[in-house]
């Protein structure tokens, strides 16, 4: 599944040469999660002006309106110049003046959305549940502190509903949690404050990472049909169970919670 840092290196791909440029035509394929919600002969000769991010949708910022795109379980995007013609799993294509933008989604859990405004009430239904952005000023160490004080659910599991702080998913959430020295079980509201700092900076840091590591494979990233782009970051704990953890050697290991897998060193990890 796409997670943040993709999206952003997704964003980052296309935004500088979209923005500018004039929608020649739409095309569809079969249904996404959501309806485009407009016919898309309305959206002829609007104009591309910037692309930004808030979470893990991208907002395509119109001359008029705006289009929300989610890349869902598996979608990718491509912006070239030219494309060959609509594949079984292409299910959205924005063809204009500087390239083409296509979603290629097999499992079309991804979607594009079209709104008049972000405060409009759809827009608002998928954004304002969003947490702040955790590569942004507005993650801070006291306000996550004070965030998680009011949560009694397991860390894990506040990390990955996305409502304190957006974007953390299964892997960042499983690897943070690895260098802040915190088991993934542990109360939300249990956590002290000096641990919560080091889970900030540890959250910042594995996102920063992705970030810098999806830089660098932007070309195939952007170019590969089909694939999902996921970053191989070097996982401490991820994906690792019974691989000795790399600090202490003990088995890593795997538990279920909220029918995602986590995976934590018992020894590194205290509740
Ligand atoms: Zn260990």
């Amino acid at each position: 599944m796409p997670e943040l840092p993709e999206v952003e290196v997704t964003r980052r791909s296309f935004a500088e040469r979209i923005a500018g440029a004039d929608i020649e035509c739409i095309q569809l394929g079969k249904p996404l999660r959501w309806p485009l919600g407009c016919d898309p002969a309305t959206l002829v000769g609007r104009r591309v002006l910037a692309v930004q991010r808030r979470g893990k949708y991208l907002l395509v910022q119109l001359d008029a309106g705006w289009l929300l795109l989610h890349l869902g379980m598996s979608g990718s995007l491509q912006f070239a110049p030219s494309l060959p013609a609509l594949g079984v799993h292409d299910h959205f294509e924005m063809r204009t003046s500087r390239g083409s933008l296509r979603l290629h989604d097999p499992r079309r859990f991804g979607a594009v959305v079209h709104v008049p405004g972000l405060d409009d009430a759809r827009a608002r239904k998928l954004l304002d549940g969003l947490g702040v952005e955790p590569l942004e000023a507005g993650f801070d160490p006291q306000a996550f502190h004070r965030s998680l004080q009011k949560r009694r659910a397991s860390i894990k599991q506040v990390l990955l509903a996305g409502d304190i702080v957006v974007g953390v998913g299964n892997i960042y959430a499983s690897e943070a949690l690895f260098l802040a020295g915190i088991r993934p079980t542990t109360r939300a509201d249990r956590i002290s404050r000096p641990r919560v700092e080091r889970l900030h900076r540890a959250i910042v840091d594995v996102l920063q990472r992705a970030l810098a590591l999806g830089g660098s494979t932007l070309r195939d990233f952007s170019s590969a049909e089909g694939q999902s782009g996921y970053f191989q970051l070097d996982a401490r704990v991820y994906d690792r169970a019974g691989e000795p953890c790399r600090v202490c050697a003990t088995p890593i290991r795997a538990i279920r919670q909220g029918q995602r897998s986590t995976f934590y060193c018992p020894l590194c990890q205290r509740p």
